[in-house]
């Protein structure tokens, strides 16, 4: 700001005082800025040379406003500070000689002193000139803070990640109530079944149950029955001898196995084949295994977490899941929420999404619009907590850096599902969330849209049927229209009036 001011008094000098002596044309500048009551100049040294490029100059500066503005800030201070007025007497000499003639300040009251010294010649002759130079590019600082920032906050929020336990965010009852039931399970070895929608976040419980449980520090292992192809499925759980099938090149050693001295979570164990369920029953019956294609039993000492999106009893009926193990599973059932029940835990979440997402994609976002985070609340959340981090993770890669995630960034995002009865905010035929209207408001816009009629030429209709419904009362039209009967005739005048000048 300083070098921008001084380059800009230096043109006015150099126009003004055109044809006078350099040096009294130079003088201009220290006298504008004594006259803004920066700085009285007093000159010790000075030899210039315009033509021939030269340049050493040398004043005392006193009553700097920046040294006592620091001074009052910040106390006594160890370095010059009188940054603004040497940025000013840089871009002053530097215009003038059209050279860059850099300041540097070698006292400063500031610092004691009862003056500020400064000495100026051309960046060349510093020894130390580049260094200063940097200063005086555009942004250079700005940028450069931004980017130290961004830095600060992405290391902050990856220290910060580790201390909770992973995504388990919520205040609101229904998530209490499930994180309640956990810990409980946690101080035993209780076999647990998670139950609830998909992307409700079973796995994140399953895994704070592990981590709160003693046996922490033991593996855990997550299976998704549903991802291993059938007939891989028991091999992939228990393990199987080299030899076992064609394919079983060498041993392998299975999830149970692997899990020992932990918890094995078993997800959307509905989908486990009657053979397979049969021997996660004798597991949890007699805590042993049976590698394929081995006759010998071993001992694992794993708890088991399972979890469903499908209803087990029904499955236990139609015939595909063994009802002994049913029962066996069902022992410690955990109901996880769904999303649209969690909706004063969304704030929260959201927060957590966006530090986590942001430290992922190096991002730095300052955060969420009311807007978005009352969409986000009214949205019906069909996918639950994966579909918000989906769409959180995709709004922070469209915004940009330093921004705000706006609504916009969530359109085309959400499939158009809202909360029955809380409907303000909804979705588009495009799918961009915006506020809702009722159907019937939205076919008549629709309908009227479709006409091509004017605004006025719509009022003026209305106004005639109304008109014409109340057999010429215009106090019963009036009323129809929810105008005053003032208001009414004015409307009817003004038409008649536009109606008569377009006919002229
Ligand atoms: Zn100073």
């Amino acid at each position: 700001m300083g070098y921008v001011c001084g380059t800009r008094d230096a043109e006015l000098a150099r126009k003004i005082r055109a044809g006078q002596d350099p040096i009294d044309a130079f003088f201009m500048g220290p006298q504008l800025h004594m006259l803004e009551g920066s700085v009285k100049v007093t000159p010790v040294k000075i030899e210039m040379d315009i033509a021939a490029g030269t340049f050493q100059g040398e004043f005392i500066w006193n009553n700097s406003w920046e040294a006592q503005a620091h001074v009052d800030e910040f106390g006594p201070q160890h370095d010059p500070v009188c940054w603004m007025l040497l940025g000013y007497a840089s871009g002053y000499t530097s215009a003038f000689m059209e050279r860059f003639v850099l300041f540097k300040e070698v006292e400063c009251s500031a610092c004691g002193t009862d003056h500020c010294r400064v000495i100026g010649k051309p960046l060349e002759e510093w020894p130390d000139g580049a260094e200063y130079a940097a200063y005086y590019e555009a942004d250079a600082i700005v940028s450069r803070l931004q980017e130290l920032t961004t830095q600060v906050d992405v290391l902050r929020s990856s220290l910060e990640e580790p201390r909770q336990i992973e995504n388990m965010i919520g205040n609101s009852p229904a998530f209490l109530r499930a994180y309640q039931l956990v810990n409980k399970a946690a101080e035993t070895n209780v076999t647990v079944l998670l139950t609830g929608e998909t992307g409700v976040g079973k796995e994140r419980f399953a895994r704070a149950l592990h981590q709160t449980s003693n046996r922490a520090s033991g593996p855990f292992i997550a299976v998704n029955c549903a991802a291993l192809p059938h007939d891989l499925i028991e091999s992939e759980l228990f393990g199987a001898e080299k030899g076992a099938f064609t394919g079983a090149h060498t041993t392998r050693i299975g999830k149970f196995e692997r899990a020992e001295g932990g918890t094995l979570f078993l997800d959307e164990i509905g989908e486990l084949p009657l053979v397979a369920q049969s021997k996660i029953l004798r597991v949890l019956q007699e805590g042993e295994i049976e590698r394929l294609g081995d006759d010998q039993t071993r001992k694992v000492n794993v708890r088991i977490v399972t979890a469903t999106n499908v209803n087990l009893q029904t499955a236990v009926k139609d015939g595909k899941f063994r009802a002994d193990l049913y029962y066996r599973l069902n022992i410690y059932p955990i109901e996880i929420p769904p999303l649209r029940e969690r909706i004063p835990d969304i704030p929260l979440m959201v927060e957590a999404m966006i530090k986590k997402f942001s430290t992922l994609h190096n991002k730095r976002i300052a955060g969420i619009t009311d807007k978005a985070l009352q969409a986000l609340k009214q949205y019906a959340w069909p996918g639950n907590v994966r579909e918000l981090e989906n769409l959180i993770e995709r709004g922070i890669i469209l915004t940009p850096q330093g921004d705000w995630i706006e609504l916009e960034q969530f359109s085309l995002c959400l499939d158009g599902s809202t909360r029955s009865g809380e409907s303000d905010i909804g979705l588009t035929d495009s799918g961009a969330l915006e506020e809702n209207r009722p159907p019937e408001q939205a076919r008549l816009c629709d309908a009227f849209l479709a006409t091509g009629l004017s605004i006025n030429e719509a009022e003026t209709m209305l106004l005639n049927e109304a008109v014409e419904r109340s057999a010429g009362n215009l106090a019963g039209a009036a009323r129809l229209l929810g105008l005053t009967r003032p208001q009414l005739t004015y409307r009817l005048k003004r038409d008649q009036n536009a109606g008569s000048e377009r006919e002229s």
